[in-house]
């Protein structure tokens, strides 16, 4: 943290804000230039109220050289975290993470054959919501228990650990039993309860981006999870809301290195949500690959027209088989294997 103070300061009012600093556990050291006046901070400034600083009448304003993510944050934790999900790791130099399924579990018939159809070719994750976020209360919210049931025997059948959204709190214990992966969705990124109970499971939970978070926010909200003694997060970028109508939203893909410079944490793309039109589900996720991604998840379903949910942006399990073939030179080529 710096403290800039406005020039000509006298040197008992520095004095004065030096000592009431060090009173608080930190270093003070001041630098006292002809135009500029300024106090560096070192050790821990989080109990350091900015306002309590700036209401000092000769302080001019005060900056943050740190983040405010501390255990997200890659600066004290420099190797990457290695998420183990059933035995299966997600980050550092593990086999990347192909996570897909259908937007929703339909049926049974459905979500098997759609389970065993990725696995082939060559998925290692099953993803399907039971319980839907969806935009308009009339739309299918999803067959909520009934469809854990339904993944827990694709599960049983394939063997694919299972990712699949929470809503609410009070579904935790049964998520926590059931689960492989917990997914927060994007309209719950900032529900800090949800996050906070989160926090005190140790279930790895895939935390995907808000709708208009910025990395900053999205990290802090890894950090509510974190905070809390769970340090098993992944993250997925699906998308931010800009000023483009053509897409459903835009895919940050400059978050995947952003993410790796400033977190330990694994994170992984969806190109599903983040464009809402299949056929650029295969550039995307390609594109994703190549930048660093820790993995990808994807919508597949075996009938994309009649989809109760998502079927303008699901491909078809032969295409997802002939995507993942196309991706395995890519990893290849920045050192990751598939
Ligand atoms: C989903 O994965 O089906 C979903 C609703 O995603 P998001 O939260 O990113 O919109
Ligand atoms: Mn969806």
């Amino acid at each position: 943290m710096i403290v800039i103070m406005k020039p000509g300061t006298p040197q008992k009012e520095i004095d004065r804000l030096s000592e009431a600093l060090t009173a608080k556990g930190v270093e003070v050291s001041p630098v006292i230039g002809k135009d500029l006046i300024i106090l560096g901070l070192v050790g821990d400034t989080s109990k350091i109220d900015d306002n309590w600083v700036e209401a000092n009448r000769n302080v001019e304003r005060v900056m943050h050289v740190a983040e405010p993510f501390k255990k997200a944050n890659r600066m004290f934790h420099p190797q990457p975290s290695v998420i183990d999900v059933c035995g299966q790791k997600v980050g550092g130099d593990s086999r990347l993470a192909m996570i897909a399924g259908p937007c929703s579990v339909e049926s049974e018939e459905q979500i098997c054959q759609i389970a065993r159809d990725v696995k082939q070719a060559g998925a290692n994750f099953l993803r399907g919501g039971a319980f839907k976020p969806r935009t308009s209360p009339y739309a299918f919210q999803g067959l909520k228990y009934d469809g854990l049931e339904l993944l827990m025997e694709a599960r049983e059948q394939t063997g694919l650990p299972i990712v699949t959204e929470i809503m609410a709190p009070h579904d935790i214990e049964i998520f926590e039993r059931e689960v492989d992966v917990i997914q927060v969705g994007a309209r719950n990124m900032q529900n800090f309860d949800l996050l906070r109970e989160l926090g005190q499971t140790r279930k790895p939970i895939l935390l995907k981006r808000g709708l208009s978070a910025t990395i900053e926010e999205w990290l802090m909200s890894a950090e509510y999870i974190m905070a809390g003694g769970n340090e098993n997060v992944i993250l997925c970028e699906r998308g931010i809301r800009t000023f483009e109508r053509y897409t459903r939203n835009t895919l940050d893909l400059s978050a995947i290195p952003a993410i790796r410079k400033l977190s330990h944490l694994p994170v992984i793309v969806d190109p599903s949500h983040a464009t809402g039109k299949w056929w650029m589900v295969d550039p995307l996720a390609k594109a994703a690959i190549a930048v660093g991604a820790d993995g990808l998840i994807i919508e597949v379903h075996n009938d994309p027209a009649n989809a109760l949910c998502d079927g303008q942006q699901s491909i078809k399990p032969d295409v997802y088989a002939q995507l993942l073939s196309e991706i395995r030179p890519i990893a290849a080529a920045v050192g990751r294997k598939l």
